[in-house]
């Protein structure tokens, strides 16, 4: 497809006008965006034809009731493309005095040329330089989006034509930036469009922005994107005075020796296709206290952050396991040598404490509270679940709390009141996705993916490399990595798995593709100095992302 003038035009207009509908994520106003594309289906002449091609799929059971806009072009054969984007932005907070001006773009230069908040010198010579446009969601990623919907205007009308080959749908997802509903959902809708009009799903193509690779100016393609999990520790220690410290067992303790080993661990820095995950770090640690006394904690907690690669899902739990093993074991020989000092200092013999270290999976308590209370605790599990999945939907409670009030709950039902260490999964979790994961079915998407990046470099001059996503992104809900056990794993130790969070695994197995991203070149993603690069945004992508439908669909 020829990038004119008029095209370019035209996605320079849709991002400011799609930048200025604020849709901050995980809140209500994520809606605004359905407004956005209701209006920008009826402009086109095909939808206005064909209204049951374009619509919103409502997401079952959101609480905030947000929806998929998804519009599809049909052509001669089932070959389809799909793209996909986000249309929530992180919030505006970062801008503070000039948050209002946030999501317009032109007005949010001017203030920053005025000088009205101090910039960073590489930010400050983008800014004179007038060769970005600034603004919350500018790349992340209102301007891929509209990229997108530039273009399927066009091919709308060589459908209306008749002369479109294949099938190009669009959608677009909310919620991406918290936990993904709209990915989580996609396949879904995705599913049901396939049975409905005999699609065969090529290609999931994204368009989040990229940043160059550190040092130089290579651009990136992405071939996958990183799988993510989170693990949860609950350690239940025993009561005391604080002026009886050996009497009881403090939870701190034994979550600090856990932090301590599990931190940023080497073991768990995992590599694939020439692209590493960073280490793993705790996101959260709290003790169960809400007021001050001079008792020790009845239970402490924390939740970690673990990026990987190729590593399964049980083989990631298998390490943290241990060396949560290893920390109850430590934590109960730092005590009891102090112990042995206290006890020697008041010349006094030393004595063994009573403490074992017992460290046990969700799955594993959960089936201990099935022995010890049986029916009595399912029934009041269930009703507990429920009540928990009021207050999240309600945003009374965070999914962080609603764990452990499961994990808090079961443990009522279990006789056993010895200090223990809970380790529970919680949302969400992105599967890894890679195109080298898949054998066959890949090869299209691999080639054309080759033919993308010397494209590139003969037209642009563009040297780009092949890399993952490694901040997560919704392609990790299209596409199913054949060789995994990870769902049953997920299944049965994520906590709130299918009350509150789900993924639907059998769908995704069905629509499974392989998945690219190519987007424009963005800078400071999240932060008051985002912007994106005018010239990949209305020339450089639009036509790689035109190349690429077309060497799939042609
Ligand atoms: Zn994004």
């Amino acid at each position: 497809m020829m990038i004119d003038e008029a095209l370019k035009e035209r996605i320079e207009k849709l991002t400011l006008d799609f930048v200025g509908v604020y849709t901050s994520t995980g809140t209500a106003r994520e809606r605004r965006a359905e407004g956005f594309y209701r209006s920008w289906f009826g402009s086109m002449g095909y939808f206005k034809k064909r209204a049951e091609l374009a619509g919103l799929y409502e997401i079952p059971g959101d609480h905030l009731n947000r929806s998929i806009p998804w519009c599809l072009l049909k052509g001669a054969g089932s070959a389809t493309v799909v793209l996909l984007h986000h249309y929530d932005v992180v919030d505006t907070d970062d801008y503070k005095s000039l948050q209002d001006l946030a999501t317009e773009p032109g007005e949010l230069m001017s203030a920053l040329r005025e000088g009205r908040v101090e910039l960073d010198e590489e930010s400050a010579h983008d800014l004179k330089s007038g060769k970005w446009i600034f603004g919350r969601g500018t790349a992340d990623m209102k301007g891929g989006a509209c990229i997108q919907m530039a273009l399927l205007e066009r091919y709308a009308e060589i459908a209306e034509s008749g002369a479109l080959q294949g099938n190009i749908l669009l959608i677009g997802l909310p919620d991406e930036e918290n936990i993904s509903a709209g990915g989580r959902a996609a396949p879904r809708l995705l599913k049901r469009l396939k049975d409905e009009h005999g699609l065969h799903y090529e290609l999931a193509l994204n368009a989040e922005p990229n940043d160059r690779v550190t040092g130089t100016s290579r651009p990136e393609i992405f071939v996958g994107s990183i799988g993510k999990i989170m693990p949860l520790f609950y350690a239940r220690g025993k009561l005391s005075h604080a002026g009886m410290v050996y009497d009881g067992l403090n939870p701190i303790k034994i979550m600090s020796k856990i932090v301590e080993k599990l931190d940023v661990i080497a073991d768990l820095i995992d590599s694939a296709d020439g692209v590493v995950s960073p280490a793993p770090t705790f996101l959260y640690l709290k003790d169960a206290k809400n007021i001050y006394d001079v008792s020790l904690p009845i239970s402490a907690s924390g939740y970690m952050n673990v990026m990987f690669l190729k590593k399964s899902v049980g083989e990631i739990m298998g390490i943290v396991t241990e060396k949560c093993a290893e920390a109850f074991e430590e934590a109960i020989a730092d005590v009891q040598r102090s112990f042995d000092s206290y006890v020697k200092a008041g010349g006094g013999e030393p004595r063994a404490l009573p403490w074992k270290a017992n460290v046990k999976l969700y799955s594993e308590l959960h089936a201990e509270a099935k022995r010890d209370s049986g029916e009595e605790f399912e029934r009041s599990l269930a009703a507990a679940t429920l009540d928990i999945g009021e207050k999240v939907a309600s945003g009374k409670m965070s999914l962080v709390e609603a764990s452990h009030a499961v994990i808090e709950h079961t443990l009522l039902h279990v006789r056993d009141a010895s200090p223990v260490v809970v380790i529970a999964l919680v949302p969400p979790y992105y599967p890894v996705v890679a195109n080298s994961m898949l054998s066959q079915s890949a090869e299209h998407a691999n080639r054309a993916c080759d033919e993308i990046i010397a494209r590139a470099k003969s037209e642009f001059g563009d040297d780009y490399v092949k890399y993952y996503l490694v901040g997560m992104s919704d392609l990790s809900y299209f596409m199913k990595n054949p060789a995994t056990g990870d769902d049953e794993y997920i299944k049965n130790n994520m906590l709130l798995w299918g009350d509150i969070y789900d993924i639907p695994f059998d769908e995704l197995r069905d629509i499974s593709m392989p998945v690219l991203n190519i987007g424009p070149w963005g800078k400071d993603i999240h932060e008051h100095t985002e912007r994106v690069f005018r010239e990949d945004l209305v020339n450089r992508t639009p036509y790689l992302t035109a190349f690429a439908i077309e060497k799939i669909l042609f």
